[in-house]
């Protein structure tokens, strides 16, 4: 897709040039470091995928079926960009887990920065916290129990986002403070899927005004990008709850379920996607597709990584321990081209 030369007007002809060369760079050093590199060779009758299986070697890259997984990126490859669709999840898949040694903050937590919120509510905040995000975390428990906590969890946070005296515009000032955390070539990726017209979903469990406000701050919330997440009601200055109570999001329900009738559409459409998420939930975001797509599901994994890696393999078909990077996408996507 990433044609290497070509470019828009997105960010300006400089900046483009900025990234031919950052991109440049970046391949020379996959070339010889420890990325992930597919080369591609063309024969007359069929596209042949030749990979550099020392590059697979790298030791934060785990691929359970390697044959399955080249397979599915040559049909990505033939397919072009007019077939490919990205799902997404934002918290710490769009953005890093950490950066420069400390932890980052999710879409939620940005909200919680505000000095506009009252000390009742963090300290139900916090013991929410305390009791959940240990479930959801916890790979010895079974999803049927996690997703029960969840849907408790979110109905909970639901009432507690009643009521409360904020003013939206203090949002955009919060995500400057705190919203610099995407990771490496993300915002490079997005003005590609913009470049291509490759619809992009961005599906979070998190809070949906601050997944818009990171977007729209980084410039990457272009008219391909569409947001499906809990976002707030507002009475003035005042939150209702979320817009959607009886849908609320967790990282176990974002499937089909979860988009409205025109992404279903296009789900059907567009059969090759490639689908990015950090919790083990994320992979089925896709879910809604029909049976012929073909799904390329990439895992980030940073937390519990012994315990995770063999479930995370078992359900992501690429899986990224502690990657604050996007280089394994591009090196992906880069030869699907759009077709003329
Ligand atoms: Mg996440």
């Amino acid at each position: 897709m990433f044609n290497r030369t070509a470019h828009s007007n997105v960010k300006g002809k400089n900046k483009d040039n900025d990234f031919v060369s950052r991109s440049f760079k970046r391949l020379v050093k996959n070339d010889f470091g420890n990325y992930l590199t597919l080369r591609l060779r063309y024969s007359n009758e069929s596209q042949i995928i030749h990979n550099r299986r020392r590059d697979l070697k790298a030791k934060h890259v785990h691929i359970q079926d390697e044959a399955t997984v080249l397979k599915k990126i040559n049909i990505m490859i033939n397919g072009g960009s007019d077939k490919l669709q990205v799902v997404t999840d934002f918290d710490f898949t769009l953005t890093k887990t950490h950066k420069n040694g400390n932890k980052t903050l999710s879409s939620f937590c940005i909200f919680e920065k505000s000095k506009q919120l009252p000390e009742a509510y963090f300290l139900e905040s916090q013991r929410l916290l305390n009791k959940y995000r240990p479930i959801e975390l916890d790979p010895k428990i079974p999803k049927e129990e996690k997703i029960k906590a969840l849907d408790e969890w979110m109905s909970l946070c639901n009432d507690l986002y009643q009521g409360l005296h904020y003013n939206i515009d203090e949002l955009d000032k919060l995500v400057e403070e705190y919203g610099e955390t995407l990771r490496d070539g993300t915002i490079e990726l997005f003005h590609h899927l913009k470049i291509q017209e490759v619809p992009v979903l961005v599906f979070s469990a998190g809070l949906g005004d601050v997944v818009k406000s990171v977007l729209k701050h980084h410039k990457i919330l272009h008219d391909n990008v569409n947001i499906v997440s809990n976002f707030l009601k507002f009475n003035g200055n005042v939150t209702e709850g979320f817009q959607n109570p009886e849908k609320l999001l967790h990282v176990y329900n974002k499937n089909e379920e979860s988009v409205d009738e025109k992404y279903h559409e296009l789900l059907k459409e567009r059969t090759n996607i490639l689908l990015m998420g950090d919790s083990l939930g994320d992979a089925n975001m896709a879910d809604g597709a029909s049976k012929e797509s073909v799904i390329l599901r990439i895992g980030f994994l940073y937390h519990h990584v012994e315990e995770n890696l063999p479930l995370y393999r078992d359900t992501f078909d690429i899986v990224l321990v502690d990657d604050s990077t996007m280089n394994i996408i591009e090196e992906i996507l880069s030869p699907v081209s759009k077709k003329f």
